[in-house]
């Protein structure tokens, strides 16, 4: 690939030298014969948005040269850009590969892996030097070829129309505006993820102060800076790895059990988290705020069935560290646990022997709501020295008869 230095000549100016090296690119062999399409007609150097599309298609921008432009996908996204009063010219449009790929039909094609890879170094270049507040992925081959400069872990179905950080960057996914997308995303949902596009950002004067919090252009250094790994962060991101996506109801009881077994083969828990009495077993308040700053990076929030649930983030800025007895007990642990539903793991803490206490004692009259079930490396059984015997041998009934919890 021809080199491009870029040097701290003016934007303009390096803008030239890239289009001038991309002209002369060869590296994809079925494409280097197709207009290479980046040019001035891509837009706006100085916007605070940046566009990526699949590639220029057959009868758009490799007749015209412009991206986005002169078939029924650019009228698609040019009334897109007019619902929310923007203008081509306001913003910069590029593609994940700048070349059109065809099939055998001679029709509009998919890029390869490969020739995706190959013009990443372009992509990165583009995106350097226009330095948007926002990146817009339109569709999914966009979207995927960002990963090949930073590794994430967006979905379109699931991140669309929200705002994600990415390599120092706030990244957009959207629907591509093609015809055959609107199987996927119908016009009227694609006009109103752009609206909220333009909540989230204005091309000349950034991002919006109401869809961050904040005026700066970037995601503040004091978020990308690594969060202190909490012993509870520590294990719940290597149980979020192991498992990727899991309900936090889950991960809550799947650590409950994790640190009652480290307390018996290790004898300390690997949290010290106090764990309480709630009404779904046994709950660790301080777990939500570990959780909450691991968010957008290491972990993603999602929804399902109404229930909150965590996944992999996109964008780790710490890993977790456990020495080899502790993460093959969480492996073990992952193993029996990991594919019990959420009542399948109620009932696994509800037959620990601190919840068989909880149990009775509740069963003989006594409140344990909101009381400790296990606190660092003590249960509730040894805290409370006044329980009366009774209150500590196992009754299985009463497991039993706990309740089915609806969040499955
Ligand atoms: S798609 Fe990109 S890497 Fe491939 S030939 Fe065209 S400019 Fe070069």
């Amino acid at each position: 690939m021809v080199s491009v230095v870029f040097s701290s000549f003016s934007r303009e100016r390096r803008f030239e030298d890239l289009t001038r090296a991309v002209q002369h690119c060869d590296l994809c062999g079925r494409l280097c014969q197709r207009t290479r399409v980046l040019s001035p007609s891509n837009g706006n150097l100085h916007s605070r948005v940046l566009f990526i599309a699949e590639a220029p298609g057959r009868l758009g921008a490799d007749r015209t040269g412009i991206p986005l432009f002169g078939d029924q996908t650019g009228m698609n996204f040019e009334r897109l850009l007019g619902n929310i009063k923007w203008r081509r010219e306001q913003v910069f449009i590029t593609n994940a590969v700048l070349c059109n790929p065809r099939n055998e039909l001679g029709t509009n094609g998919t890029p390869t892996l490969q020739e995706l890879r190959n013009c990443s170094s372009y992509l990165d270049m583009t995106i350097t030097l226009v330095d948007p507040a926002v990146v817009v992925t339109l569709g999914k081959v966009a979207l995927a070829s960002l990963s090949y400069l930073k590794p994430h872990g967006f979905e379109l179905q699931n991140d669309v129309g929200q705002l994600r950080p990415w390599n120092g960057y706030l990244v957009m996914p959207l629907y591509h505006p093609g015809p055959r997308a609107l199987i996927r995303r119908s016009s009227a949902k694609q006009t109103s993820d752009f609206v909220a596009l333009a909540n989230a950002v204005d091309p000349v004067g950034g991002l919006k102060k109401k869809a961050t919090g904040s005026t700066r252009f970037r995601v503040p250094q004091s978020r990308l800076d690594p969060p202190t790994l909490t012993p509870e962060a520590n294990v719940a991101l290597t149980v979020i790895e192991f498992l990727g996506q899991l309900s936090y109801f889950k991960l809550t009881k799947m650590l409950y059990l994790i640190d009652l077994s480290a307390r018996q083969e290790l004898g300390h828990t690997l949290t010290g988290m106090t764990y309480i009495r709630q009404q779904d077993g046994p709950w660790a308040p301080s777990l939500t705020r570990a959780m909450n700053n691991l968010s957008d990076f290491e972990i993603l929030w999602t929804t399902i069935g109404k229930l909150p649930n965590v996944r992999s983030g996109p964008s780790p800025r710490i890993r977790p560290q456990l020495d080899e007895r502790e993460a093959d007990l969480v492996l073990r642990a992952v193993k029996k646990y990991g594919s019990l539903s959420n009542t399948g793991i109620k009932i696994a803490a509800y037959r620990t022997k601190p919840m068989q206490y909880v149990l009775k004692a509740e069963a003989a009259g006594l409140s344990m709501l909101n009381k400790p079930v296990l606190s660092g490396n003590s249960t509730c059984d040894e805290l409370d020295d006044t329980a009366p015997s009774s209150l500590t041998t196992a009754r299985p009934d009463l497991v039993d008869s706990c309740p089915e919890h609806s969040d499955d």
